[in-house]
């Protein structure tokens, strides 16, 4: 049984604020977990549910396959006990738009229940380009994570130009300076990423050989 299928079990019709962490997390880092965390806090979420991507239409380059992605997201959520991991996108590539995802969500958890959508704020300046942006806006509200200090000058404008009410919320995240692309950096360099990553990601990432030099993802 799926995650979801669990977790509509749980809320048994009640109303609820569920928060869906949207990205590749390759890999996921301290920066996505403070972000998530921030969200349960900030918009009083009663779970937050990770659900990286499978092989996203919007992808080009290398991304690591998706179960291995989908791994260190499961073992670093493992310990919080709001966060849960949800295989859907990894198992559905064809349904890998974030709008389709949104839409299955609504289907299965009932109106009574309010999403957030949530991801990093240079993904979501690029939402007009998603598929069916404003249908996406009528199933949740996009939360959109920036570190302190950013310019929110586009994500205002871009506000701006929705029609139908659709919302973009900016979320000021400190220490959200972490990049999955710096890290993949550093494992090729060979500097640490020690506290960058949990512990448990780390220890799959060199196991499993991800991003090293000479390895594909470089
Ligand atoms: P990306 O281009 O890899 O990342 C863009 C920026 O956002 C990077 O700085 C990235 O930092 C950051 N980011 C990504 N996910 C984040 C998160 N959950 N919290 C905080 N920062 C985050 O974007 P992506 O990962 O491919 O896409 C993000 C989400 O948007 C995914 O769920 C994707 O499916 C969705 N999306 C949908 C469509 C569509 O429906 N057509 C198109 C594009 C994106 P890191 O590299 O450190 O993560």
């Amino acid at each position: 049984m799926d995650t979801l299928e669990v977790l509509r079990g749980r809320l048994d019709k009640r109303p609820a604020r569920l928060g869906v962490m949207g990205g590749g997390f390759d890999p996921i880092h301290i920066g996505h977990l403070a972000v998530a965390d921030q969200a349960l806090e900030q918009f009083r979420l009663n779970w937050v549910i990770f659900i990286p991507t499978g092989t996203p239409p919007h992808k080009r380059g290398f991304l690591t396959p998706a179960e291995l992605r989908y791994l260190m997201v499961v073992v670093a959520a493992a310990g919080h006990p709001r966060f849960w991991v949800s295989r859907y996108e990894v198992d559905n590539p064809a349904t890998d738009y974030t709008v389709e995802t949104m839409s299955h969500l609504t289907r299965l958890f009932g109106v009574g229940v309010e999403l957030f959508f949530i991801t990093g704020a240079d993904a979501v300046l690029e939402i007009m380009t998603w598929k069916e942006p404003e249908r996406l806006l009528g199933f949740c509200s996009v939360v959109a994570a920036t570190r302190p200090g950013y310019d929110l000058g586009e994500l205002e404008h871009l506000q701006s130009r929705l029609v139908g009410g659709g919302r973009i919320v900016p979320m000021d995240v400190p220490g959200l300076d972490v990049s999955s692309t710096d890290i993949r950096q550093r494992v090729a360099d060979g500097r640490t990423i020690r506290y960058l990553v949990p512990q448990r990601v780390e220890d799959l990432i060199y196991k499993w050989g991800l991003y090293a030099l000479g390895s594909k993802g470089q």
